[in-house]
């Protein structure tokens, strides 16, 4: 087929459909919000909810296969898609990708170590979980949490009402605080015939719970676990049957590897990609998507430096563009707010 469908209209899928175009595909987004970011760059907009059946159905008669730029679509949306049109990846990676909770349980039951987690559904459930797991430790909503936002963290006892409250007493996990040396993402991409391909893996930083950039080579400790963590990360794509991009977040620890958590979709820490491999996590999400081979992912320079531009970091772009050898992104969404990511910058070097 020709027109792919991307189900969310953020700066991921004004991405892919940078890439899908340049593949001789049209994309067709769908998403809820007014002119959100990649609706610029794409051939038809469909703005609606993703509870409106009716569109829904009339989006999938337009398109030849459906992906997703946002892992928070409604479980219930894919699956009236998936009786219509090809979806890629499947039902199954949202549904566990999108709660925390099967998430963890999916990867300990593929040999996984998670930090020390309980399940949260209470304000008296809570205080159990704090006698289990212990302080420090991080409260987070199951569902619809990302760049930090819908977590609490507890020092002491006494912060328990307050995080309970601050985390809108929703179903929730207690996750015990890691120690790491630093956090990393394997971000591999399977195709449909299950044929795998993984980018090297960056080390990524994070500032105020939003990734702050990502870069190769990583630390010495970030290497030795790798192969370990990309291992671990295949037997959850082969799982769950998962056809396009994964991101497994990763935290390094001087004791080993613990899994963080997963997106079902290309994901910030591979921004990198499109200009540091000799092909993007963009471009083999669509490959994957559209039932291509997959691309090579070796890094075209040793050394590759990725940076978001978060809130008012994006004004000074006229001295980004300046710059030589910087490559600059900027998602087109307007005038700056704080906390929101409104372009990145890319470094190579040897
Ligand atoms: P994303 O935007 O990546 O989806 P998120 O909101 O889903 O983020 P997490 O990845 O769970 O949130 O946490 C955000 C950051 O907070 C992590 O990258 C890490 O820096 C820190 N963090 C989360 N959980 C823990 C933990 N158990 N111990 C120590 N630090 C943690
Ligand atoms: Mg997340
Ligand atoms: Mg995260």
């Amino acid at each position: 087929g020709s027109t792919i469908g991307i189900l969310g209209g953020g700066q991921l899928g004004r991405m892919l459909a940078v890439a899908a175009a340049q593949l001789g595909y049209r994309c067709h987004v769908f998403a809820p919000e007014d002119a959100p970011p990649a609706t610029d760059v794409c051939a038809a907009v469909t703005r609606a909810e993703f509870s409106d059946a009716a569109a829904l159905t009339a989006f999938a008669g337009a398109v030849d296969v459906v992906t997703f730029e946002w892992e928070n679509v409604p479980t219930a949306a894919v699956r009236l898609l998936a009786g219509l049109v090809p979806v890629h990846p499947g039902v199954h990676s949202l549904e566990v990708a999108q709660d925390r909770m099967a998430e963890k349980q999916f990867v300990e039951w593929l040999g996984g170590r998670t930090a020390p987690w309980a399940p949260v559904s209470s304000r008296a459930e809570l205080d159990e979980a704090i006698a289990r797991i212990g302080l420090p430790a991080i409260l987070k909503t199951r569902r619809f949490g990302y760049d930090g936002k819908g977590q609490a963290r507890l020092h002491s006892a006494d912060d328990a009402d307050a995080a309970w409250d601050a985390i809108g007493q929703q179903p929730a996990i207690l996750e015990g605080m890691v120690e790491f040396a630093h956090e990393y993402s394997v971000m591999l991409c399977r195709g449909a015939d299950g044929r795998m391909v993984d980018w090297p893996v960056p080390v990524n930083v994070h500032a105020g719970g939003i990734l702050a950039s990502s870069s190769l080579p990583a630390p010495s400790l970030v290497r030795a676990q790798a192969a370990d963590a990309v291992a671990l990360s295949r037997r959850i794509a082969d799982k769950l049957g998962h056809v396009g991009v994964l991101t497994c977040e990763f935290f390094a620890c001087r004791d080993g590897l613990r899994f963080n958590e997963m997106a079902p979709r290309v994901h910030n820490s591979g921004h990198w990609t499109i200009e540091g491999s000799l092909t993007s996590q963009f471009e083999n999400h669509i490959r994957a998507v559209a039932g291509l081979p997959l691309g090579p992912t070796d890094l075209v320079l040793p050394r590759v430096e990725m940076l978001n531009l978060i809130g008012d970091q994006a004004d000074d772009w006229p001295r980004l563009f300046a710059e030589p050898g910087t490559h600059v992104h900027l998602y087109g969404k307007g005038a700056s707010r704080p906390g929101r990511k409104m372009g990145h910058v890319t470094r190579l070097g040897r």
